[in-house]
C-alpha cells in the first residue's frame, strides 16, 4: 500500500496554528501592540474599526523592518528574538515563537508598511490568506505600520462567532490596557471607528492607571514594594471601598508582561478578607520582577499563564505585602475578624446611611374591585392559580393570606390602632431571606431575587403600557465611565429610556443621568449605573436575545434591594405580596429559584 502521510502546505498549517493564536479581534491587537513593544517604539497608535472586525491597524516608531525582513516575518516560527534553546529560558521581550504575524495573515488581508531608520525607502507587503499578493519599495514614516482588514473573511465559521462589535470592543480595550499598563513610558493612543478613546502620554505607572480608569481612582490607589531575594514586586493596590461588583481592574505583570493567575489572586482577596462586602473586587495592580530563569512563560499558547519556580513562596510574599499595605494606610480591621460569631456587615467609612423606603402604589384601593398591581381574589382563572399560591396560605384561619393583613395593615395604620397581625409573620435570616409560615411547612423566599422577578414584571408591564414612571433628578448627576462602558450605555439609551432611565451623551465618556426607574431601591444614579453596567456586561449570561426583556431584566437586577438589608415586617409583607401577585412568582426571569419549603415532614423528621 502507498505511503499516505503528506506534509499540509504551509497555508493550511497556518490556518490551523491561527485557530489557537487569533481567537477574536483582541488577540490580533495583543500581537501586534506586543511586536511593537519589542521593536523599541515610544508611541503606538492603535484604529480599529467595527469592534476590529473590518480594521486593525497599529502604527509605532519602532526599528522597522529590512526588505527582506518584511517578507519572512510572515512565515511560521520566524523570529528575530530566539535564536538558541537557551534563549528560551531568558526571554525578555513579549513574542518569541514567530507565529503570531504567519497565523494572522493565514485569516485576514495584511497591509505592511515598514522603514528601518537607515533605509531611505520602506517596503510594503501586502498578504490575504497566507498568499503574496504584492511587495513593493515604497515611501514612508520609520517604524512599522500592519493593517489587519476583514479578520476571518476566509473562514467563515469564525467570522460568525464573533460577538457584536461592542462586545469585541471590551475585549480590545482589555489587551489594550494590559500593554499600555505594562508600559507606561510608551505613549498609546486607541481610536475607535474614529473616536479618540484613550490618548496615554509618557508617563509613570500613577499617571498611566488614572489615564485608563479615570481621575476617581487616583486618592484611592495604596502604594505596594516588597523586594525578596527570589522576587521584587511593587505597583498599588485599591482601598477596599472602591472595590466593585465586577472584576476588571485586576493586573499582574511579570517582567512586563501581563499574567493571569488565580492562585496569587486568592492571596489578595484573602489579605483583604473581611475588608470587603461578598462578591466585590479590589482593584490590583501588580508588577513583578523576577529572574527569568525561574519562570516559564511557555505554558499555554496565549501566553497569559505565567507558570513560577516557587509560587508557594510568592503567594507568601504577596499576601504580606498587601496585608502591610493596607495595614500602614490603616485600613485594616481592629478587631480580631478571627473570632467567630462576629457578623457585622461592611460599611464603608462616611458612607451614607439610607432608610428602608418603602414603595406604596398609589393607585391601590383595596376596596377596588380588582385592584392594579396588587393581588386579586378572583385569579381562579388566571396564571396565578398555576402556582397555587393561594392554597399555601389557604385553610389557616388564624394566619389571614396575605392581602388580607395587608389591607387591615392600611387600615389600621390610618387609625393609628397598634397591629399585632403582621409583626410576627415574616422573619428575617441573614438580611437574605425571608422566612414565613405557611401550611405545609416553613416557607424560605430569597428577598433580591423576589424584588428583581417583581420588577421586571413591573419594568415589562409599564414599558408595553408606556408608564413606567420616572423620578426626575433635580441635578442631573454627570458620571464618568469607561469607554467601553460609555459605549454599550450610549447605543442603549433608548432602551433604557423606557424603562424609567434617561441618560444623556454628554461626549468625553461622560454621561448624565436625568431619571431613574421610580421603584429602584438604588437611588444614588452611580451606582445604580454601576449595578447596571456590571450586568449588561455579563449579557451573554442573560437569557433573552430580545434587547427590553435584556434591559428590563438588567434594570431589574441593578435596582433590586439586595441582601444584606434589613427589611421591616412591613417590607417583607409589601414584597410578598408583590411577588405573589407576579405571573411567575416561584423563579427570576433568568431562571433561578425564589422560592422554597421546607415541609413539616422535614422538620419533623430532623427532629425525631
Ligand atoms: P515573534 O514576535 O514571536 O517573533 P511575530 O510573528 O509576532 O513573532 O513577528 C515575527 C517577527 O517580525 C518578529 O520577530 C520581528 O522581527 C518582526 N516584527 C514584527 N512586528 C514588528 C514591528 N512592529 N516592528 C519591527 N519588527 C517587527
Ligand atoms: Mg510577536
Amino acid at each position: 500500500m502507498a505511503d499516505v502521510i503528506q506534509l499540509l502546505p504551509d497555508s493550511i498549517a497556518n490556518q490551523i496554528a491561527a485557530g489557537e493564536v487569533v481567537q477574536r479581534p483582541a488577540s490580533v491587537v495583543k500581537e501586534l501592540l506586543e511586536n511593537s513593544i519589542d521593536a523599541g517604539a515610544r508611541n503606538i497608535t492603535l484604529i480599529v474599526r467595527e469592534g476590529g472586525k473590518s480594521l486593525i491597524q497599529v502604527i509605532d516608531d519602532g526599528i522597522g523592518m529590512s526588505e527582506t525582513d518584511a517578507r519572512l516575518c510572515f512565515e511560521r516560527h520566524a523570529t528575530s528574538k530566539i535564536r538558541t534553546a537557551d534563549d528560551l529560558f531568558n526571554i525578555r521581550t513579549m513574542g518569541f515563537r514567530g507565529e503570531a504575524l504567519a497565523s494572522i495573515a493565514a485569516v485576514a488581508e495584511v497591509e505592511l508598511k515598514t522603514r528601518r531608520t537607515i533605509d531611505e525607502v520602506g517596503t510594503e507587503v501586502n498578504i490575504s490568506a497566507s498568499e503574496l499578493v504584492s511587495q513593493q519599495p515604497i515611501a514612508c514614516q520609520a517604524g512599522t505600520q500592519i493593517s489587519i482588514k476583514n479578520l476571518f473573511f476566509n473562514v467563515p465559521a469564525r467570522r460568525k462567532f464573533l460577538k457584536s462589535d461592542s462586545v469585541e470592543l471590551k475585549h480590545i480595550i482589555s489587551e489594550f490596557q494590559r500593554v499600555s499598563l505594562a508600559y507606561p513610558e510608551v505613549a498609546f493612543t486607541l481610536n475607535h471607528n474614529g473616536n479618540d478613546l484613550y490618548k496615554l502620554p509618557p508617563s509613570g505607572l500613577k499617571q498611566r492607571i488614572v489615564g485608563l480608569f479615570g481621575k476617581n481612582i487616583n486618592q484611592h490607589l495604596i502604594d505596594i514594594s516588597t523586594q525578596t531575594s527570589i522576587v521584587k514586586l511593587g505597583g498599588y493596590i485599591g482601598k477596599p471601598e472602591c472595590a466593585k461588583k465586577s472584576a476588571g481592574e485586576q493586573f499582574f505583570f511579570v517582567n512586563g508582561r501581563f499574567m493571569k493567575n488565580p492562585f496569587l489572586h486568592k492571596a489578595i482577596m484573602n489579605a483583604y478578607d473581611r475588608l470587603l462586602p461578598s462578591g466585590a473586587y479590589p482593584s490590583y495592580f501588580i508588577y513583578f520582577d523576577i529572574d527569568p530563569q525561574s519562570i516559564d512563560v511557555n505554558i499555554h499558547p496565549t501566553k497569559t499563564e505565567i507558570k513560577f519556580e516557587d509560587e508557594r513562596m510568592i503567594w507568601q510574599i504577596l499576601h504580606a505585602a498587601v496585608r502591610e499595605s493596607l495595614g500602614k494606610f490603616s485600613v485594616t480591621p481592629s478587631i480580631d475578624f478571627d473570632t467567630p460569631g462576629f457578623d457585622i456587615p461592611y460599611l464603608p467609612k462616611n458612607a451614607p446611611i439610607t432608610f428602608p423606603s418603602i414603595d406604596i402604589d398609589p393607585t391601590y384601593n383595596p376596596f377596588d374591585e380588582q385592584p392594579k398591581g396588587a393581588p386579586t381574589h378572583k385569579s381562579g382563572g388566571n396564571k396565578q392559580s398555576v402556582t397555587g399560591w393561594e392554597q399555601l396560605f389557604g385553610d389557616m384561619p388564624e394566619e389571614p393570606n396575605p392581602v388580607q393583613t395587608r389591607i387591615e395593615t392600611f387600615e389600621s395604620e390610618g387609625m393609628k390602632a397598634t397591629t399585632s397581625d403582621t409583626s410576627n409573620r415574616f422573619y428575617q435570616l441573614k438580611g437574605k431571606y425571608i422566612l414565613t409560615n405557611v401550611k405545609s411547612g416553613l416557607m424560605i423566599i430569597d428577598q433580591k431575587r423576589a424584588h428583581e422577578r417583581i420588577l421586571y414584571e413591573q419594568y415589562m408591564a409599564g414599558m408595553q403600557s408606556n408608564t413606567n414612571i420616572k423620578q426626575k433628578e433635580l441635578f442631573p448627576k454627570t458620571i464618568e465611565l469607561l469607554p467601553a462602558d460609555y459605549e454599550l450605555l450610549i447605543s442603549n439609551a433608548d432602551e433604557l429610556a423606557k424603562f424609567g432611565m434617561e441618560i444623556s451623551n454628554l461626549n468625553h465618556n461622560t454621561i448624565s443621568v436625568n431619571s431613574l426607574p421610580a421603584s429602584s431601591s438604588v437611588t444614588d444614579p452611580a451606582k445604580l449605573i454601576e449595578n447596571l453596567l456590571a450586568i449588561m456586561n455579563e449579557n451573554h449570561a442573560l437569557p433573552f436575545s430580545d434587547a427590553k426583556h435584556r434591559i428590563a431584566l438588567s434594570m431589574a437586577k441593578a435596582s433590586a434591594i439586595g441582601y444584606g438589608k434589613v427589611l421591616s415586617n412591613f417590607e417583607m409583607q409589601e414584597i410578598v405580596d408583590k411577588l405573589f401577585a407576579c405571573s411567575e412568582p416561584n423563579i427570576t426571569p433568568d431562571g433561578k429559584k425564589i422560592i422554597d419549603i421546607l415541609e413539616l415532614d422535614e422538620i419533623e423528621r430532623r427532629l425525631k
